[in-house]
Order: C-alpha cells, then structure tokens, then sequence
C-alpha cells in the first residue's frame, strides 16, 4: 500500500522527488502514475488525485459489484448483521475474529477486522 500526500517532506525527514510511481491497490495494477519518491528509504508517495481516482476505480471494479442488502435481526437488546461468504473473504474476516465498529455518522458503520 503506498502512502498518500504529496505536499511535504517523506516521515524519515528524507527529500522526496517526483518520480512515476507503479500503483497497484487490493490487487488492481493502475500502472505507472505520477508521484514521489524519498531520496533516503525509497518510499513511495502518491498524491492525492491519482489516489482518489484508485480508490474510484476500486470502488466501481469490486465493492460496488461487493454490495449485498441483509437484514438486520434482533438479539437480545443488540442487533445482528450476517456478512454474506464473498464479503467477509474480501475484507478478511473469518468466525471469531476481533472486529472494530466505527460508526460514522447516522445511518452509516464501518466494520475493521483487528485480526
Ligand atoms: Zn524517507
């Protein structure tokens, strides 16, 4: 996973210069796109457009071809969601791991596999 922003020096203190950086995200190959690259440890930085517009792509190529509706039912006084086979295997979660929910805003939660 490269690191975003362009717009200061690498966290190593390095000097960074603009170099084509081969972009590859969830494993889709954008090829080679303008970016940076620290003179000290090599890491590679992207800026923040090509970014948006991986994180685009990514969303028309898999998550929305991901999107599955379920219904919410009812345990106790919590509430459980079932995550269908091909979306728990995408984001990595297996029965049993440790999960963090991040609610976001009304209406909206994230759900990050910790393990
Ligand atoms: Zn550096």
């Amino acid at each position: 996973m490269k690191k975003k922003v362009l717009s200061h020096p690498c966290r190593c203190g390095g000097k960074l210069v603009e170099a084509q950086i081969h972009v590859e995200h969830l494993g889709i190959d954008f090829g080679l796109r303008p970016g940076a690259v620290c003179t000290s440890c090599r890491d590679e930085y992207i800026s923040d457009e090509v970014w948006e517009e991986v994180e685009k792509k990514v969303k028309k190529l898999k998550l929305f071809g991901l999107e599955r509706k379920v219904k919410v039912r009812k345990s106790g006084n919590s509430l459980i969601v079932t995550i269908p086979p091909e979306i728990a295997r995408f984001i990595g979660a297996k029965a049993q791991a440790l999960v963090s929910l991040l609610p976001f805003e009304r209406g909206r939660l994230e759900i990050q596999v910790l393990d």
